[in-house]
């Protein structure tokens, strides 16, 4: 078992600076997921680590070996790529046994071996199966039995869910994180839903252009997110402006209110960020703000109210409160569910880390 360390990692293909000072390192045996929009570089990062492409500059360390030119099928690690790379001529079993036979694994470790990751992946009973008649689900579950039937320490897995639809993709992630309990590696997962990382994840990273933006568990993340651009990537927000007037007190729209958070200097231009399911709606002049009720839907668990405050602003509220369009209410939230960022500050740190690092360059 080893931990993964990642130092001043940057990587350009041709003249486009793709990876950008990459500093991080993934402790062993937790499920790490890095979550961005499509382009920001998470493929390219896994492939780093599996060994499939070569960092332009910066250090790749398994525990205190340094791996930079240690080719993929030397690391003690396994990737699950998206489209599942499964040999359709051969059965589930077969497909199985390919990475072991080229190995020259004898037989009966084999035979051990396989059965083991059939029995972990749930697919003992399909074991002749064609791969063509199987489901999305069952063959993913292949695609990870073929990847953990080498006993790596480290399981890469890009995009591995997204080919399947929305019930079966929540299930296969019950599985992926009971499996990856179960054999106690390290799992680093690539996805762009904020949904599945927050569901499956130990720690997540969160990625934006090349950069790590914050990294931290779900509930930090999601509760305490650096920026904007994490806030409005992890989860619904509604962000407002405001100004910080002293610890524990911030102003909205000129109005002052109670908060958790300071260490900001007076007179700070501040945004504040609510989540939809911690506003409560109160009749009129009883909340903190007066508004309307512009749309009601229905989402099954909650409904989606979109409201208007005076100054225009849409919030977006989860509730099973009842309501009607068109009514005046008011909306009232907790001191604890106002989240106080800075704007530019984490951006600002990063240009000037940026700048300093391709001064060395
Ligand atoms: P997605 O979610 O769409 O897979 P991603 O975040 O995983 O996106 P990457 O696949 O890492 O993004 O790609 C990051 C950028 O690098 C993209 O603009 C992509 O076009 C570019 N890129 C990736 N691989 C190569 C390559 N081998 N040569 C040139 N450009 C590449």
């Amino acid at each position: 078992m080893t931990e993964i360390r990642l130092q001043n990692i940057n990587q350009y293909f041709g003249e486009t600076h793709i990876l950008k000072n990459i500093d991080f390192t993934f402790l062993e045996g937790k499920f790490y997921t890095i979550l961005g929009p499509s382009g920001c570089g998470k493929t390219t990062l896994l492939k780093i680590i599996g060994g499939f492409v070569n960092q332009t500059s910066g250090d790749l360390y398994f525990g205190d070996k340094k791996m930079n030119e240690i080719p993929a099928n030397k690391r003690q690690v396994n990737t699950v790529f998206q489209d599942y790379a499964l040999f359709p001529h051969l059965n589930v079993y077969e497909n199985v046994a390919f990475g072991l036979k080229i190995k020259k694994v004898s037989k009966v470790e084999r035979e051990a071996r396989i059965k083991e990751a059939l029995r972990f992946t749930n697919l003992t009973d399909f074991k002749y199966r064609d791969i063509e008649q199987l489901s999305g689900g069952q063959k993913q579950r292949v695609a990870i039995a073929r990847a953990i039937v080498n006993e790596p320490d480290i399981l890469l897995l890009d995009e591995s869910l997204s080919a399947l639809d929305h019930n079966l993709r929540v299930d296969m992630q019950y599985e992926l994180k009971e499996l990856q309990q179960k054999l106690g590696i390290t799992f680093i997962f690539v996805t762009h839903d904020q949904e599945e990382a927050l569901a499956l994840s130990d720690e997540i990273l969160v990625m934006d252009k090349g950069h790590i933006v914050q990294a931290g568990s779900p509930k930090d993340i999601y509760d305490e997110p650096l920026n904007k651009y994490v806030a409005d990537f992890i989860g619904e927000s509604n962000i407002v402006e405001g100004e910080m007037l002293e610890d524990g007190k911030v102003s909205i729209y000129g109005r002052a209110y109670e908060c958790v958070d300071g260490g900001v200097k007076s007179g700070t231009p501040v945004e504040i960020m609510v989540r939809p399911e911690d506003i409560v709606l109160k009749p009129l002049e009883e909340g903190h703000l007066n508004v309307t009720v512009d749309s009601i839907l229905f989402r099954g668990v909650h409904y989606e109210i979109c409201v208007l405050d005076e100054d225009g602003y849409e919030w977006v509220i989860h509730t099973t409160q009842k309501t009607e369009e068109g009514k005046k209410v008011s909306i009232y939230f907790d001191k604890e569910d106002m989240h106080i960022m800075v704007p530019g500050e984490k951006e600002d740190e990063f240009n000037e880390r940026l700048e300093l690092y391709e001064g060395i360059l």
